[in-house]
């Protein structure tokens, strides 16, 4: 396998695949390192695991060079990724010795509840955020006394491999944390199908996500899914217009608009329209697109000549409100777009997974609403407005699991993160996580 670096094409790294059989290794690998990982005291886990996250904090610059290289992340964005690895890491540390079980009134004895572990977990993670994503996964699956076969996108495994490495070296013992790449269909799958595989964690497309669940089916396998989004920024009359427009570039185009959480449609009441619009676009025109490396660059190129060919079907021949500068020369550019399309054109609907967003007018509350949930995806969304008795309104209306009002920031660690209908399955972060990383159990103690 042949890695370019999105910017000039240049090839960066070559590698083989691992194959089925490596696969099965690192599973048996992982399952030999379980029993006393799971027994481990655990405020040793915890501390192993805050000597993992101290180590990933003192590889920041490397980690964010090897994401930038690789996927084309501005790299004050992959610097702040692998700080927040860091951070993700030291919250599952601390969450070790917090998930606590329960114990319950009950006639005749005492009854308790317990966290088990599930044992081997497969963890498959996208090209967008590699080394944020696999973070998501790695600090919950060890955290609960899992030991993790982990997957990292085939393009985008660099960053990820080297946090196998600082693992190994923080002390994290030989076997608790296993790094493949390969291709999904291949070694992806084999997790999927493998016996010792207790779980599948997946963050991708829904279209994978849908394959993934029927191949857990077999097992009854336990399955979370993160998967794609169509997201609404809602913007009402009675908003903050300078605030919302300031904060919209960044909410879709950021990351190259390669984020599940993009807020790709925005909705604006039609008496602000033509203001917001016109605010907007002032707005994307100082939203830099260029070399990733530079650290005033807000956006860079798109991951791969594959994806920019997928991005550019929707794109071609688009009518635009407003459309960027890209730098010539090599590289995977896109320039950022405004559209203002019919309400029929499937890019009013469909993940693009680029910089381009669509902007619907809606004419009242209600309206606002129909619209934001007239889509399989419901992932995260904004409301925008300065009445609070509306924002809640809304908010507890809008049919998707992650949402802001008056921001359109999405993910903290500590709070859960997820999606409702075809965006997913269970949620990321926070202690809610934990239980889709181990079983329930009771115990009744006849007295
Ligand atoms: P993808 O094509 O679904 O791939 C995701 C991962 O699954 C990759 O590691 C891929 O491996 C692997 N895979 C593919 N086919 C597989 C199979 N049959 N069995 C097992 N694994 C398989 O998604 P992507 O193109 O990398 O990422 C973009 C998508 O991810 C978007 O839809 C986006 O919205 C979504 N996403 C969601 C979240 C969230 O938290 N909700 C976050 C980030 C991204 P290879 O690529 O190596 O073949
Ligand atoms: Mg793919």
């Amino acid at each position: 396998m042949i890695l370019r670096n999105p910017a000039t094409e240049e090839v960066i790294h070559e590698f083989r695949h691992a194959t089925v059989d490596d696969v099965d290794t690192a599973v048996a690998k992982a399952k030999a390192a379980g029993p006393a990982w799971r027994a481990m005291a655990p405020a040793d886990r915890a501390r192993l695991m805050r000597r993992f996250a101290d180590k990933v904090a003192e590889h920041v610059d490397e980690l964010a060079l090897l994401e930038t290289q690789n996927m084309g992340m501005p790299i004050g964005s992959a610097r702040w990724c692998a700080n927040a690895v860091s951070d993700v890491l030291h919250y599952f540390a601390g969450a070790v010795e917090k998930h606590t079980g329960s114990s319950i009134p009950v006639a005749g004895g005492i009854d308790v509840t317990f966290h088990e572990p599930l044992g081997v977990v497969g963890l498959i993670t996208p090209w967008n955020f590699p080394m944020l994503m696999a973070s998501w996964k790695i600090g919950p699956a060890l955290a609960a006394g899992n030991t993790a076969v982990l997957k990292p996108a085939e393009i985008t495994p660099l960053s990820t491999v080297r946090i196998g490495e600082l693992a190994l070296e923080a002390g994290i013992p030989d076997g608790v944390l296993n790094v493949v790449v390969g291709p999904g269909s291949t070694v992806g799958w084999r997790l999927v199908e493998h016996p010792d595989v207790r779980k599948v964690a997946f963050t991708g497309s829904t279209a994978v996500g849908k394959r993934l669940m029927q191949g857990c089916a077999d097992q009854v396998k336990r399955l979370t899914l993160e998967l794609g989004g169509k997201s609404a920024n809602i913007v009402f009359a009675d908003a903050d217009l300078e605030k919302a427009a300031a904060a919209a570039p960044g909410a879709v185009f950021d990351n190259s608009g390669q984020d599940c959480c993009a807020r790709s449609r925005v909705l604006v009441q039609r008496s602000a329209y033509d203001r917001f619009m016109e605010l907007f676009i002032d707005a994307a025109k100082a939203f830099t697109v260029g070399d990733p490396m530079d650290p005033a660059t807000a956006m860079g190129p798109l991951v791969t000549a594959d994806h920019l060919a997928r991005v550019k079907k929707y794109t071609d021949g688009l009518d635009t409100v407003f459309t960027g500068e890209v730098p010539s020369g090599p590289g995977y550019w896109h320039p950022v777009m405004i559209a203002a399309p019919d309400y029929a054109d499937p890019i009013c609907h469909e993940e693009v997974f680029g910089p381009v967003v669509v902007v619907i007018p809606f004419d009242d509350e209600a309206d606002a609403i129909r619209i934001c949930n007239d889509s399989d995806y419901g992932l995260s969304g904004s409301v925008w407005t300065q009445d609070g008795s509306k924002a809640i309104r809304v908010v507890r209306a809008m049919e998707a699991g992650t949402l802001s009002v008056n921001s359109n920031s999405s993910v903290r660690y500590s709070t859960p993160f997820g999606g409702f209908k075809q965006s997913g399955l269970g949620r990321e972060h926070s202690m809610h996580v934990l239980d889709h990383y181990t079983e329930l159990k009771n115990v009744f103690f006849a007295t």
